[in-house]
Protein backbone atom coordinates (compact mmCIF):
# COMPACT_ATOMS: atom_id res chain seq x y z
CA UNK A 1 0.00 0.00 0.00
CA UNK A 2 1.56 3.46 -1.05
CA UNK A 3 1.07 6.56 1.04
CA UNK A 4 -1.67 8.51 -1.25
CA UNK A 5 -3.59 5.28 -0.68
CA UNK A 6 -3.14 4.87 3.06
CA UNK A 7 -3.70 8.92 3.73
CA UNK A 8 -7.18 8.00 1.38
CA UNK A 9 -8.18 5.81 3.26
CA UNK A 10 -7.80 7.19 6.48
CA UNK A 11 -9.72 10.56 5.99
CA UNK A 12 -12.55 7.83 4.47
CA UNK A 13 -12.59 5.85 7.88
CA UNK A 14 -12.80 9.14 9.91
CA UNK A 15 -15.32 11.04 7.75
CA UNK A 16 -17.71 7.74 8.10
CA UNK A 17 -17.00 7.52 11.70
CA UNK A 18 -18.18 10.80 12.30
CA UNK A 19 -20.68 10.66 10.25
CA UNK A 20 -22.07 7.19 11.78
CA UNK A 21 -21.73 8.93 15.17
CA UNK A 22 -23.82 11.88 13.62
CA UNK A 23 -26.44 9.68 12.53
CA UNK A 24 -26.51 7.30 15.40
CA UNK A 25 -27.10 10.37 17.57
CA UNK A 26 -29.72 12.15 15.15
CA UNK A 27 -31.49 8.54 15.19
CA UNK A 28 -32.21 9.23 18.96
CA UNK A 29 -33.20 12.51 18.46
CA UNK A 30 -30.54 14.29 20.91
CA UNK A 31 -28.55 15.71 17.70
CA UNK A 32 -28.59 19.60 18.28
CA UNK A 33 -29.72 21.55 15.33
CA UNK A 34 -27.54 24.12 16.07
CA UNK A 35 -23.94 25.20 17.58
CA UNK A 36 -23.67 24.73 20.87
CA UNK A 37 -21.51 27.92 21.92
CA UNK A 38 -22.27 30.43 18.89
CA UNK A 39 -26.07 28.64 17.65
CA UNK A 40 -25.42 28.34 13.90
CA UNK A 41 -27.58 26.11 12.84
CA UNK A 42 -26.55 22.64 11.63
CA UNK A 43 -27.96 20.73 8.75
CA UNK A 44 -27.15 17.01 9.58
CA UNK A 45 -27.61 16.39 5.80
CA UNK A 46 -25.15 18.77 4.67
CA UNK A 47 -21.59 15.92 3.84
CA UNK A 48 -19.00 19.01 4.34
CA UNK A 49 -21.08 19.84 7.81
CA UNK A 50 -20.78 16.59 8.85
CA UNK A 51 -16.91 16.32 7.80
CA UNK A 52 -15.93 19.39 9.99
CA UNK A 53 -18.26 19.79 13.10
CA UNK A 54 -17.82 18.19 16.14
CA UNK A 55 -20.25 16.20 17.93
CA UNK A 56 -19.38 15.53 21.33
CA UNK A 57 -21.33 13.07 23.49
CA UNK A 58 -20.55 13.00 27.19
CA UNK A 59 -22.90 10.56 29.09
CA UNK A 60 -26.25 11.75 28.01
CA UNK A 61 -25.09 15.29 27.06
CA UNK A 62 -25.01 15.98 23.36
CA UNK A 63 -23.00 19.00 22.14
CA UNK A 64 -22.36 20.77 18.32
CA UNK A 65 -19.30 22.40 17.49
CA UNK A 66 -18.70 24.46 14.47
CA UNK A 67 -15.83 24.31 12.96
CA UNK A 68 -15.34 28.48 14.48
CA UNK A 69 -16.24 27.33 17.60
CA UNK A 70 -13.69 24.08 17.57
CA UNK A 71 -11.07 26.84 17.15
CA UNK A 72 -12.44 29.09 19.71
CA UNK A 73 -12.47 26.07 22.10
CA UNK A 74 -9.29 25.24 21.30
CA UNK A 75 -7.20 28.83 21.91
CA UNK A 76 -9.26 29.19 25.25
CA UNK A 77 -8.19 25.82 26.63
CA UNK A 78 -4.63 27.07 25.91
CA UNK A 79 -5.44 29.94 27.88
CA UNK A 80 -6.60 28.30 30.34
CA UNK A 81 -3.60 26.11 30.75
CA UNK A 82 -0.87 28.79 30.84
ZN1 LIG B 1 -20.17 27.81 16.67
Amino acid sequence: MNRRTRRAMTREIGADAQEKMANQVAQLGKLPEKCSACTQPFDKKDRQMLDSWKVIVRQEVVRLFCPHCIDKTKEALDNGNN
